[in-house]
């Protein structure tokens, strides 16, 4: 590896293994937090430095998740004060980017399993090997010390070059363009994980799931997932042109949950109050009669694949199947989520907590999409001064379905 002083100009390649002491960043800072489209901006900053067990890569492109929605918000957490608290070192900015594709630039003396020239794409999630939990058998992404990288953690792919651990690093897909290769791997590792990581509840022959936010990005690697393993994807959008989006990934039917008769979504009314109660079931119970429309039968999901959280879980409680699965992620709508426990005692229901995926989960993900199995679904591609505007469009649920991507040092 050699290094030097010069800034390289986006579209402008230094020598492989040479390591400018700077690069263009797009960065949030915590005095323009607030809405994404501003609270980017491309400055110029220090190059990260590998670790002994850590590469370095040169990024061709990036994917736009919403974990960097959040941060450019600054909220529910305060990603960069709740860094330099853990460690008054950090640097007072933010460099987001959950995903990538590139090439390795440079790697630490302890690297074995990359090497510098390698084409590849990066899973987000980062631990510490040594962590007691890890030690004693833990999952490592259930580790206390696991982190989402470019979301908790700096140095993201926002930028020139973008600092990871050798165990995030998979091998590109040879036949997708850098800016698809960076489009999927957050999103349909955390899909995995939710649909074939909660052995008995995985996905099997013949079983309906139910997908919310089928168009988005978890929703349209879910449906490619459920299908390839041999189940039933049946997903839920806002609008009809998301729903052609779906069929085209292979649902198997589509709800548009703005269908007038679904007058149900948010918290449930108190249990006591027996005329709200009976009004939110009317609308709940039009929901399961348009699921098994939809299906062609009365049996309800076998997991339902959630993320809207407070609009949509006590829908999800109800329709789930006996002994079947509501598996979540996220709370976009909220965190408040009611959940009627006799639903869920009775019928002997599980509800899940899932988050991101280990490295084992990545490397099945990319392993179905270097099979074809599953595509990255890329939308769209924008330019690397536009990483407000895209996060901006998915704030407003305004973006376009499936998944997005930034072109960093490729060329358009
Ligand atoms: P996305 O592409 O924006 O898709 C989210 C979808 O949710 C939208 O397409 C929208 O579809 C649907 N939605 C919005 N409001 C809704 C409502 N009130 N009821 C039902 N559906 C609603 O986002 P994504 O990348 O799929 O991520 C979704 C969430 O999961 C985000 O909060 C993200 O941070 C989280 N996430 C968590 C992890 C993790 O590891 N924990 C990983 C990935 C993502 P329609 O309007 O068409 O219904």
């Amino acid at each position: 590896m050699t290094s030097g002083k010069k800034l390289y100009a986006l579209g402008e390649t230094p020598p492989l293994g040479h390591v400018p002491e700077q690069m263009y960043a797009s960065v949030i800072r915590s005095e323009r937090y607030g809405q994404p489209r501003d609270a980017f901006q491309i400055e110029v900053v220090e190059v990260p430095k590998p670790g002994p067990k850590q590469v370095l890569v040169w990024v061709m492109a990036a994917g736009i998740n919403y974990n960097n929605v959040w941060a450019a918000l600054g909220t529910p957490v305060d990603v960069i004060a709740a860094r330099r608290k853990a460690s008054p070192a950090e640097p007072a900015f933010h460099i987001g980017g959950s995903d990538a594709s590139g090439i390795v630039w440079a790697v630490g003396s302890q690297v074995s399993k990359v090497k510098v020239g390698d084409e590849v794409v990066l899973s987000c999630a980062s631990w510490d090997e040594n962590a007691p939990d890890i030690q004693a058998g833990a999952d490592p992404i259930t580790s206390t010390s696991a982190r989402i990288w470019g979301y908790e953690e700096n140095w993201g792919s926002f930028a020139q070059f973008t600092r990871v651990d050798e165990y995030q690093c998979h091998p590109k897909p040879p036949k997708l363009s850098w800016e698809a290769a960076a489009a999927y791997m957050l999103v349909g590792a955390t899909a995995y994980r939710q649909l074939m990581g909660w052995a008995p509840n995985i996905v099997k022959e013949g079983d309906p799931v139910l997908i919310w936010g089928g168009s988005g990005g978890l929703g349209s690697m879910a449906i490619q997932i459920v299908k390839a393993k041999g189940g039933i994807p049946i997903a839920v959008v806002s609008s009809e042109g998301r729903m052609e989006h779906c069929y085209k990934l292979g649902a198997k039917g589509v709800i548009n949950r703005t269908d007038p008769a679904f007058t149900h979504w948010g918290r449930l009314p108190d249990t006591s109050d027996a005329e709200g109660y009976a009004e939110w079931m009317k609308g709940a119970n039009a929901f399961r009669k348009k699921w098994s429309e939809v299906l062609g039968s009365r049996q309800g999901p076998r997991i339902v694949l959630e993320h809207p959280g407070e609009s949509t879980i006590p829908t999800s409680v109800l329709v789930c199947d006996n002994a079947g699965m509501i598996v979540i992620c996220a709370g976009t709508t909220g965190y408040n989520a009611d959940v009627d426990l006799r639903y869920l005692w009775m019928r002997q229901k599980r509800l899940q907590g899932s988050h991101f995926a280990n490295a084992e989960q990545c490397g099945e993900l990319n392993d179905m999409v270097i099979a074809g199995q599953v595509d990255p679904a890329l939308s769209r591609t924008f330019a690397f001064d536009e990483v407000g505007t895209a996060h901006q469009l998915m704030h407003e649920n305004t973006h376009p379905p499936g998944n997005m991507a930034i072109r960093v040092n490729a060329l358009a």
